[in-house]
């Protein structure tokens, strides 16, 4: 079933999480613990994130460098059937601009098809570490918007191939990202939010907005987004805090703010273990704003660890 058909029947707010598929070599059980976990709480439907591949350099013994190009985390289609056959909860696998052409895109969508699989993220991607700026593979696609492009063309039943005549149209449910603070690239929110509603505008049926700690900043956004006359849910990403050093780290890697409270709550946290606490406890009175608020669901990152997911689900749904 499609995610906005979730929202719609729904007469409280969804549970859904979002799970990295494992690193390679590791085995389907290391991430079937971390969702039996949390099916107790009846995730309406599980994301599974699309991690692009990333270059490395290797120190050869005559001083020389060798570039290598390595995917850590393959396996997001492989990864995204095995949870929805084995657990009937319906997936949501991202897909990314990065690394692909449209034709492996299209390759790709076909198997998710075949697969059953009625759901995507549809993403950019980030330049990996080693690149400044994103830049698109060529003949791939630029911005998510194209993406949405491709997939509301296959959903009508066009192929990149114009002499395919008839073709079986797809029939996936499109979510994007949204931004409450933000993109980094982008020169101001206004400008994000005008590529937000064109990407609306070109089939996005949803929006998953960056993870937050400042609920304001999403009651903003929200407002921003209907002002502009976007009109599709906009579900909330939530990641609750496990480390202090996060502090740093959060703001620089997400363009994201603190809010003050927060950030004195984090100082006088005496170890890791303090934060983590601090963590589900913010993020569980942040939930509860928001269910008050009358969200569709709440999305949470759980970055590989399901125990502060746990504890969180168990305090509110
Ligand atoms: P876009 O919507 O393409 O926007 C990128 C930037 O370009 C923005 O600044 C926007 O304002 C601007 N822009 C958009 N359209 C145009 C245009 N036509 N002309 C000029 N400028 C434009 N990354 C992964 O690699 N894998 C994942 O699984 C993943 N999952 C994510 C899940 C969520 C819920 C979120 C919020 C992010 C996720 N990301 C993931 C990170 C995401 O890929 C990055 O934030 C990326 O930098 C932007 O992706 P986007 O889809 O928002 O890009």
């Amino acid at each position: 079933m499609k995610v906005t058909d979730y929202i719609q029947k729904a007469d409280k707010t969804l549970f859904s999480f979002e799970l990295l598929p494992p690193l390679k070599g590791e085995h389907f059980e290391h991430i079937e613990e971390k969702i039996n976990r949390l099916l107790e709480f009846n995730p309406s439907y599980i994301n599974v994130t699309y991690h692009q591949q990333e270059i490395e350099y290797e120190n050869l013994k005559n001083g020389l460098l060798r570039k290598r190009t390595v995917r850590k985390r393959p396996g997001t289609v492989g990864i995204s059937a095995a949870i929805q056959y084995k657990t009937d909860i319906d997936v949501v696998p991202h897909l990314i601009c990065g690394g692909f052409s449209k034709e492996d895109t299209e390759n790709a969508l076909i198997d998710l098809h075949f697969l059953g699989i009625d759901n995507l993220l549809l993403l950019r991607g980030d330049p990996p570490a080693t690149q400044k700026f994103f830049k698109a593979e060529p003949e791939g696609n630029n911005y998510a918007i194209d993406l949405v492009k491709q997939v509301t063309n296959m959903n009508k039943g066009i192929y990149l191939d114009e002499k395919l005549a008839n073709s079986h149209p797809s029939n996936f449910c499109i979510g994007v990202a949204g931004y409450p603070e933000k993109h980094a690239e982008a020169p101001n929110q206004n400008s994000d939010l005008k590529y937000l509603k064109e990407k609306v505008d070109a089939g996005a049926d949803y929006i998953v907005t960056q993870m937050f700690f400042d609920n304001k900043k999403y009651f903003r956004f929200v407002e921003d987004c209907r002002d502009l006359g976007i009109d599709v849910p906009i579900i909330p990403g939530l990641k609750p805090i496990t480390t202090k050093n996060q502090l740093l780290t959060l703001p620089q890697t997400f363009h994201i703010d603190l809010p003050d409270e927060l950030v004195g709550e984090i100082v006088k946290c005496k170890n890791n273990e303090q934060a983590y606490d601090l963590g589900i406890k913010w993020a569980i009175a942040q939930s509860k704003e928001l269910i008050d608020f009358g969200v569709p669901a709440l999305h949470f990152y759980t970055m590989g660890k399901s125990d502060n997911i746990y504890n969180i689900a168990r305090a509110v749904f």
